[in-house]
């Protein structure tokens, strides 16, 4: 076959201006293939999304339909459809943590925004107009449009947009075991002084001004999966109840299965957030959709006052992505995913900690279920990171890229602590055979960078 023909010229404004895209043609399962005829095996589900690889007849049978059916209606005035009443009971019909109402939106961004204005109004239908302030967690993020960066504590991310972004938000150290334990500290010291420090922040900016607690259940692009240690989220709900604040957890991310539970905070020990956010595994890639889910005291208190939700969007509840995600999901769990997520995932820890952990370069391997990040370091003893703009994790992405594999680098130029790390989360179809086949080339591809390093 000869390679695809690709325009000369792009008119898309791309991130790396100076970069050349790679321009995907088609695919087959969990590998993409460029139109020079390069197969990458997308071991990252593109930005987590992915999660049941690129081609899933089903689902574009059940987008069709829908669109046959009825294309679109506009949920602001006062329309539903078979496809968002369907998704939204394939998720909340047996009421995980309580979440039982959910807002559809198109992305993770839009389900952050949405999360902050609900939680704002939940406040304010009970009368108490006070609570304008978030609490949030340094090095985070939360999206790209200005209220969810506004709570995204990532200063490169921020640094531009600084002036226009809320100033009622405050941020305390996030649960961050390799680079945030102190030398000697054990997980319950280190869970008291988290905890104490997101007690202090509710006493310094006047705990009844707090509308929300904010955080990822696992942080994903920021901190590369790290997982909170025991404790940590049952904690955090304790003093969101003492002072009558709301749990937001975002698990755009993390959430929708890439764990092993379909919900990251059902490992957490905790009967569930108040608000909880989701997007990228939601619709699997296959339709923009993103998703805002909530408990009955949020419901509550909005049908006991205005009964409007002050938030909307023209593509709110769009029927044709509602009717795609909801067959991923019905997929997931025909397909008993979840355990398949587990297997694999012990698999792709055990491998990554016997063969990745040991590189010269990486510092750190941490996740849960198919949801690994690989913190490169120059120096393991001291956990040195790389300096701000070597961007070593782009140089392993590009390598690894041209090994026929796809990772996620997050370079975190600009952040607080400048870390580089890879983010591996395959799809939930994945196979031994594939797992052993990404750990093996994205170990290929850190050597490989570790000796350009090394010249
Ligand atoms: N929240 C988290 C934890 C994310 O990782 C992301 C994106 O990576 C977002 C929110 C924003 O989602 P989106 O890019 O779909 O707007």
């Amino acid at each position: 076959m000869a390679p695809a023909a690709v325009p000369q010229q792009s008119n898309i404004l791309h991130r790396v201006l100076a970069d050349k895209p790679h321009h995907a043609v088609s695919s087959s399962g969990i590998n993409i293939h460029l139109a020079n005829l390069h197969n990458v095996i997308d071991a990252a589900g593109g930005a987590s999304v992915a999660v049941l690889g690129h081609t899933q007849p089903s689902v574009i049978e059940a987008l069709t339909k829908q669109m046959t059916d009825i294309s679109y209606v506009y949920s602001g005035a006062g329309y539903s459809s078979n496809s968002a009443e369907e998704l939204a009971s394939l998720i909340l019909s047996e009421k995980p943590g309580g979440l039982c109402k959910a807002i559809f939106v198109c992305s993770g961004s839009e389900a952050m925004e949405c999360a902050l204005k609900l939680a704002r109004q939940y406040h304010c239908e009970r009368g108490d107009m006070k609570r304008i302030h978030y609490i949030s967690r340094k090095n985070s993020y939360h999206g790209n449009t200005l209220g969810a960066l506004g709570v995204s504590g990532h200063p490169g991310r921020r640094a531009i947009y600084e002036d226009m972004l809320s100033k009622n938000v405050s941020f305390v150290e996030p649960c961050y075991v390799y680079r945030g334990k102190k030398e000697g500290e054990d997980d319950k010291a280190y869970l008291e002084r988290l905890t104490a420090g997101i007690e202090e922040e509710f006493q310094r900016v006047g705990a009844d001004k707090v509308a929300a607690f904010v955080a990822e259940t696992v942080s994903g692009a920021s901190l590369g999966c790290a997982t909170a240690v025991s404790g940590y989220f049952k904690a955090v709900r304790e003093v969101c109840n003492k002072y009558g604040a709301l749990m937001i957890l975002d698990e755009v991310m993390c959430g929708m299965g890439k764990t092993g539970t379909l919900h990251a905070w059902q490992q957490e020990g905790i009967t569930g957030p108040d608000i909880q956010t989701v997007a990228k595994a939601l619709g699997g890639g296959f339709v923009p959709i993103g998703g805002v889910l909530m408990n009955q005291k949020v419901v509550d208190a909005l049908a006991s006052g205005t009964g409007i939700l002050q938030h909307g969007h023209t593509y709110q509840a769009h029927p044709g992505a509602c009717a795609a995600a909801a067959e991923v999901q019905k997929i997931i769990k025909r397909d008993n995913l979840m355990q398949n997520v587990m297997e694999q995932g012990k698999l792709l820890e055990k491998l990554l900690k016997e063969t990745v952990l040991p590189l010269k370069i990486v510092g750190d391997v941490r996740g849960r279920g198919l949801y690994w990040g690989v913190e490169l370091v120059s120096d393991k003893e001291t956990k040195r990171p790389f300096d701000r703009g070597m961007a070593v994790s782009s140089k392993v992405g590009a390598s690894a890229m041209a090994l026929g594999l796809g990772v996620l680098p997050t370079p975190g130029a600009g952040s607080e602590a400048p870390v580089d790390i890879l983010i591996v989360s395959p799809p939930y179809v994945v196979t031994e055979q594939d797992v052993r086949s990404i750990v093996g080339i994205l170990k290929a591809a850190i050597e490989d960078i570790t000796r350009t390093l090394e010249d």
